[in-house]
């Protein structure tokens, strides 16, 4: 098509009236045909203008998000990001958005309707959580553990004794390596339900930036914080929103190289607290972002594509949602949001 347009925008002049009007009837067939595509298909299109304002909405996006809806789910213009949503208001859904830029600085909104996918996986793992070879799994990943341990251990014990020992330093790697491998498959085998009691999120943030402290100077990156004093309580299990949080410091890390920054920032509104963390590392372009949070991928040659399963199951299950924005070679921000205690109150009753 792009073709097609540059060959009749340069000929345009010397095309007579004929001419002119087949290549007329040829657009506006072809416009017809995409139209027609766009008002049957199952996933809303959206795309907004610079100021935001929506130029193009397919009728499955009003469906989905109700009049003027586009308006109040707060789009970042000209940015890539994926996040999820659940919606009350035409209908209860469970929404998936993916943003991605375009030409003259507009920005294309596509929105899925997961609601049965999301029921679907939740039955799927529960189906599997009944399998045996599940359990032997997760049995043989508990087993290794121990010796895994005990080499550690001895490990360390030979470091000491030999300083710069390029061998053991390997093992050590590569035994620290295990250990994760096999934490990741245990975490995603055998999830535990979360014990959620009143807590403030800024607590497991902090034993975690203070886990880290070390890997983050090693590699000179600046961590600049921006967390409130007062926040208001969320039902959380603090050692599972630990795991959170380290997860995505982690992949934060693995994602910039030498220098750089990481902003956290919390801050809370009527229905939720929110944590997000900003770094400056690799970004994800718009393929990244479409499989992100499925198991099992992972860019790294050492990774276990793992580790944002588990963190999005956990934060599910405190009843909240996660979502990434990202822009590639400026950074990626992570977006947790738990709904604040007052409102699961008011929700239950
Ligand atoms: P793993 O870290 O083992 O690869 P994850 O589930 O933690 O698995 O992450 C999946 C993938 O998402 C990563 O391999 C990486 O490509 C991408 N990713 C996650 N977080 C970031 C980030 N902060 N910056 C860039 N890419 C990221
Ligand atoms: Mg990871």
């Amino acid at each position: 098509m792009k073709n097609f347009f540059k060959g009749v925008r340069k000929h345009i002049g010397k095309l007579d009236a004929a001419t002119l009007r087949e290549q007329y009837r040829l657009v506006s067939d072809e416009f017809d045909f995409f139209e027609t595509v766009f008002r049957a298909i199952k996933e809303g299109i959206v795309v907004l203008d610079e100021n935001g304002s929506v130029v193009y909405q397919n009728p499955f996006a009003e469906e989905v998000l109700g009049k003027g809806g586009v308006e109040r789910l707060g789009i970042a213009l000209g940015t890539s990001s994926k996040r999820e949503l659940t919606v009350t208001y035409p209908e209860e859904r469970c929404l998936e958005l993916q943003t991605m830029p375009l030409e003259r600085k507009s920005t294309l909104l596509i929105v899925r309707d997961v609601t049965g996918e999301r029921r679907h996986t939740e039955e799927a793992l529960m189906a599997a959580g009944q399998s045996a070879v599940r359990d032997l799994a997760a049995g043989v990943a508990h087993e290794i553990g121990n010796p895994l341990n005990a080499l550690s251990l001895n490990l360390q014990l030979m470091a000491r004794e030999n300083p710069g020992d390029e061998l053991i330093e390997t093992c050590k790697h590569q035994v620290k390596r295990l250990d994760g491998i096999i934490r990741d498959f245990l975490q995603a085998l055998r999830p535990s339900r979360p014990c959620l009691v009143p807590g403030n999120v800024a607590e497991p943030l902090a034993e975690c930036l203070k886990a880290l402290k070390i890997r983050f100077e090693e590699k000179h990156i600046r961590v600049v914080l921006n967390i409130p004093r007062a926040l208001p309580m969320v039902a959380m299990d603090k050692n599972q929103l630990e795991q959170v949080f380290f997860n995505l410091f982690k992949n934060a890390l693995e994602a910039m190289g030498d220098g750089g920054e990481i902003e956290v920032a919390v801050r809370a509104n009527d229905a939720d607290v929110e944590v997000r963390i900003q770094d400056s590392g690799t970004g994800m372009d718009a393929e990244q972002l479409k499989h992100l949070f499925e198991p099992y991928r992972t860019s790294k040659a050492e990774g276990t594509g793992l580790g944002l399963m588990i963190t999005a199951r956990i934060v599910h299950e405190h009843g909240g949602t996660i979502g990434a924005e990202s822009e590639v070679g400026k950074g990626t921000a992570f977006t947790v949001r738990l709904p604040r205690i007052e409102r699961r109150i008011r929700a239950l009753k």
